[in-house]
């Protein structure tokens, strides 16, 4: 299915991660949605983001508004709230959207993601921590 938002990405919760991923793909030309409940912080990214909108990612009626259901990519980067996180995760993947990825705060709760059939699960702090490990180790060598 082919839509004006074949190469846009919606992006779900602005928090540090969010924010960051979406700015990001800004930077690199790639239109992006951002939804995030949280008032202030859709007022802080505004002019930043292709679209930014207030609103509450687990209403079905509310994403289809948005037009949610015709992206072809979405990002779930809601981490905390779990029950957030898995309602939202969970319609996305009901719109039939091919690529659905989703941030996991714990191994119990990446299982969950993949179980309703998110695509791609991420786990930003255990990754990065394992990056970082490699870091160091590589700055070690430098001292011997
Ligand atoms: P980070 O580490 O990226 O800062 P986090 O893992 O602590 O974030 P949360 O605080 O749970 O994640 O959520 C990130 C963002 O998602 C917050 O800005 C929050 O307002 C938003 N969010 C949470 N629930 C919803 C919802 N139902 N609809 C829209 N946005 C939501």
């Amino acid at each position: 299915r082919r839509t004006d938002h074949d190469d846009s990405v919606v992006v779900i919760g602005l928090g540090r991660f969010g924010r960051a991923l979406a700015l990001e793909l800004v930077d690199e030309d790639t239109e992006v949605l951002g939804i995030d409940e949280n008032a202030e912080l859709v007022q802080q990214l505004s002019g930043s983001l292709t679209h930014v909108v207030r609103a509450d990612s687990t209403k079905e009626d509310v994403l289809r508004q948005l037009a949610v259901h015709e992206f072809n990519r979405a990002v779930v980067a809601i981490g905390t709230d779990l029950e957030a996180s898995i309602l939202t995760a969970s319609l996305l993947v009901s719109f039939g959207i091919q690529d659905v990825w989703a941030k996991a705060i714990s191994e119990a709760h990446g299982r969950i993601l993949t179980q309703l059939g998110v695509h791609h699960v991420v786990y930003p702090e255990h990754d990065m921590g394992q990056r970082v490990a490699h870091l160091v180790r590589g700055r070690m060598l430098d001292y011997i």
